[in-house]
């Protein structure tokens, strides 16, 4: 088992340490068809994309493809700003996306105050301090991605559940009913076996992808195919496995529609 697609990498645009071509170059090596440049979206408080170098990175992934065949496609990793599902991204920079990913992260510029909070206080005393966490925050955490999913163009939810108690099962059928990728990081996931079992089990759709943030790493899935290996996971149900190319729609509709 092997990916034909990465669709979730990172670049000096943001924190990334490696260039477009030089991601572009790795895949290649990889034996990769198309990967995705998903820097981190607006709002991040230390490293977000500029809305100013879209265009030069535009520009970069084009001439990234003609050196080395591989479709560069520029995407972008939205943050969820809090409960009311807002993602970082203005309306008059979606033109220059062709993937949307979105993620919970830490330290952003959250849309309300209190998520400093209620966001990220409290699931940090959970994740870095062991704190039990009381089934208000679980719901809390469900619903931020829930309305994150139906309220936005979202392709790829980035690492559900990566340092934040939630309901994955609530938040896959979600996924499942909106059209929406549930990924697999290679880097980011906490999932027990029971959960990714259950997961599967919704019949929502799945991406696996490297979150690289060096060039080397690009491609770099073992970890997320080992989960699918051990598991017996259906490979069915995940998109860029065993030749198929994603044909994704979500964000490309919103798009058409503007
Ligand atoms: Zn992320
Ligand atoms: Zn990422």
């Amino acid at each position: 088992m092997s990916i034909t697609v990465d669709y979730h990498t990172h670049t000096r645009y943001s924190h990334g340490k490696s260039t477009i071509l030089e991601n572009a170059i790795e895949a290649k090596n990889k034996g990769l068809k198309e990967i995705a440049i998903t820097d981190h979206g607006f709002g991040h408080r230390m490293f977000s994309v500029k809305p100013k170098e879209l265009n030069k990175m535009k520009l970069e992934c084009q001439e990234a493809s003609l050196q080395t065949g591989v479709n560069v496609k520029l995407g972008v990793e939205c943050n969820i700003l809090g409960i009311s599902g807002k993602l970082g991204l203005n309306v008059y920079d979606v033109n220059y996306f062709e993937v949307c990913l979105a993620g919970i992260h830490k330290f952003i510029t959250y849309d309300k105050f209190y998520e400093w909070d209620r966001l990220l206080i409290k699931n940090l005393l959970v994740s870095k301090l062991n704190f039990k966490p009381s089934k208000a925050l679980i719901k809390r955490n469900t619903e931020i991605y829930i309305n994150a999913i139906k309220n936005n163009p979202i392709d790829v939810l980035a690492h559900p559940c990566y340092d934040l108690v939630a309901d994955a099962v609530e938040i896959a059928k979600c996924c499942r009913d909106y059209g929406t990728l549930f990924e697999i990081d290679a880097r980011k996931t906490q999932l027990s076996d029971e959960e990714w079992t259950s997961v599967f089990d919704t019949g929502v759709n799945f991406i696996i992808s490297s979150d690289a943030h060096v060039s080397s790493n690009v491609g770099n899935v073992e970890s997320a195919l080992s989960i699918v290996k051990r598991l017996n996971l259906n490979e069915e149900q995940i998109v860029n496995i065993n030749g198929k190319i994603p044909n994704l729609t979500r964000f490309k509709d919103y798009k058409n529609k503007l």
